[in-house]
């Protein structure tokens, strides 16, 4: 199964996303850590990329999918995997499907106001050596300013800067948006309020995710 997280930035699909790896067995993909890798260790791609970024603006379409496509390819992806931040656009959205078209869709858009994602990016630390985030206001590290995970510095993400924030949440508006009416058409939409915490988020998602999953389980099929 192919479980696709749609939402605006700070609107938990990373939280989420790893909560249904934990859950399902299935990798989590970011795209955003794929770029962020490819940025730190300096490759083609990464240099490339990492004005897009820094801007707030889409890293362009072949970028993204190379890396889509080396990662899905990976043996653990056979039986399912949760796509994060991707696809962020329709084109990107036809990319993904004839790259793996004959696989069960899912995608759980993740609905959350626009003043609380202010506030959660304004509150979100990460940690760049392990990928970790955090939450200053609602998953506090135990040690200020370090990963509980690997002991790393915390940072504030460059474009999680106000005026980067507001210019993602643009284009999110503007590029990403339309793909709800895109897979409300195909009927694999399905929308979830992301405003009353991790938890109430997750038992949510779990009644969307378990039936087909149990369904394909019984069945011997991949999932
Ligand atoms: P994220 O961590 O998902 O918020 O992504 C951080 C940044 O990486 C975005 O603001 C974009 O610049 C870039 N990015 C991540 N995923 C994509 C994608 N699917 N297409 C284009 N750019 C992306």
């Amino acid at each position: 199964m192919r479980i696709i997280l749609l939402g605006p930035p700070g609107g938990g699909k990373g939280t989420q996303g790893d909560l249904i790896a934990k859950r399902t067995g299935f990798p989590r993909i970011s795209t955003g850590d794929l770029l962020r890798r490819a940025v730190r260790d300096r490759t083609p791609l990464g240099i490339e990329a990492d004005a897009a970024m820094k801007q707030g603006a889409l890293v362009r379409d072949e970028i993204v999918l190379g890396l889509v496509r080396e990662r899905i390819g990976q043996p653990d992806c056979r039986g399912g995997y949760v796509l994060d931040g991707y696809p962020r656009n329709l084109s990107q959205a036809r990319d993904v499907q004839a790259l793996d078209p004959d696989r069960p869709e899912i995608v759980i858009a993740i609905d959350v106001a626009e003043d609380e994602i202010v506030r959660r990016l304004a509150a979100r630390r990460s940690c760049p050596a392990c990928e970790a985030v955090y939450n200053l206001e609602a998953r506090k590290p135990v040690r200020e300013g370090a990963c509980d995970a690997c002991g790393g510095a915390l940072f504030r993400r460059e474009d999680d800067e106000p005026e980067v924030i507001r210019e993602r949440l643009r284009v999110y508006a503007e590029e990403t948006e339309p793909l709800l009416a895109y897979y409300r058409e195909k009927g694999n939409l399905r929308r979830v309020g992301g405003g009353n915490g991790m938890e109430a988020t997750f038992a949510v998602i779990r009644g969307i995710l378990d039936p087909p999953l149990g369904a394909a389980a019984k069945a011997g099929m991949q999932a």
